[in-house]
């Protein structure tokens, strides 16, 4: 066989399922269930095939990490569900439904065109980037866009991360975007640096797990905020253990391809 960069069909399955059973045995070792674990499947690497064949085998939750790219694979993919629905429905198979997660970081002159399109911003990291989500929300009909649903992100690695609310201004910048009525608070979004051994992150996750759980008790949110995000190719089954309820896989489904 020769090495083709992008994983096929047949590959991808696999993939998919090497990943859905690792999850599985994750939540198991923390005492939860697989159904409690959202995969999002981070696509930057991935082809519009490989996307619409996960799509296909029933899988719900997609995440890209830049402005341009969620817009132009949204489209793409509401183009191919379109067509679906419309050639499908005599076998009475219900059309797929999908999910966009924002998850990389958000500058706001470039927030506007993510608000129609996502169900979740992983990655809010500033009030002044709380602030214009709600002030894009407003320009929005309420009765076609609801509140924008987004998880604070947080540091808890110092230094070796760029992005993310240091951990002392999370439990305040959580009450400031519950006042706005336009964005709903979810929960946390935590990213570890990378390295190749997972155990390096665990320190960040369980962190994250512990602010998550400050704020919550404290009664932010309220009983939306429930999702604790972190975990990704190397490191999804240590973020599940401390506690991570979504997690962002993307080469570890469609490869290491750059695209
Ligand atoms: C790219 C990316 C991921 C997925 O990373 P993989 O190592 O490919 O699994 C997850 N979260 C964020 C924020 C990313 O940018």
């Amino acid at each position: 066989m020769s090495a083709t960069r992008l994983p096929g069909p047949t590959a991808l399955r696999d993939a998919y399922r090497a990943v859905n059973d690792r999850v599985a045995a994750a939540a198991d070792r923390s005492g939860r269930s697989a159904e409690g674990v959202v995969v999002v499947a981070v696509t930057k690497t991935a082809s519009p095939d490989q996307i619409r064949s996960l799509i296909e085998m029933g899988h719900t939750d997609l995440g890209e990490s830049r402005v341009q790219q969620l817009v132009q694979r949204a489209a793409q993919l509401d183009e191919f569900l379109a067509r679906k629905r419309t050639l499908g429905g005599e076998d009475g198979e219900p059309a797929p439904t999908v999910r966009w997660h924002m998850i990389g970081h958000l500058q706001r002159n470039k927030a506007k065109p993510v608000v129609p399109i996502v169900k979740l911003i992983h990655s809010v990291d500033s009030l002044r980037l709380a602030e214009e989500l709600q002030s894009l929300g407003a320009r929005y009909d309420p009765h076609v866009t609801r509140p924008s649903e987004v998880l604070l992100q947080v540091n808890t690695a110092g230094e070796e991360q760029k992005f993310g609310l240091a951990p002392a201004a999370v439990a305040h910048m959580a009450e400031q975007v519950e006042s706005m009525i336009h964005l709903k608070l979810r929960g946390l979004m935590c990213m570890a640096p990378y390295s190749d051994n997972p155990e390096d992150s665990r320190g960040c996750f369980a962190r994250a797990a512990e602010l998550f759980e400050e704020i919550k008790t404290a009664g932010a949110g309220g009983d939306g905020f429930n999702i604790l995000s972190m975990g990704m190719t190397n490191d999804f089954e240590v973020a599940i253990e401390e506690g991570a309820n979504v997690v962002r896989i993307g080469r570890g489904l469609f490869g290491e391809d750059e695209g």
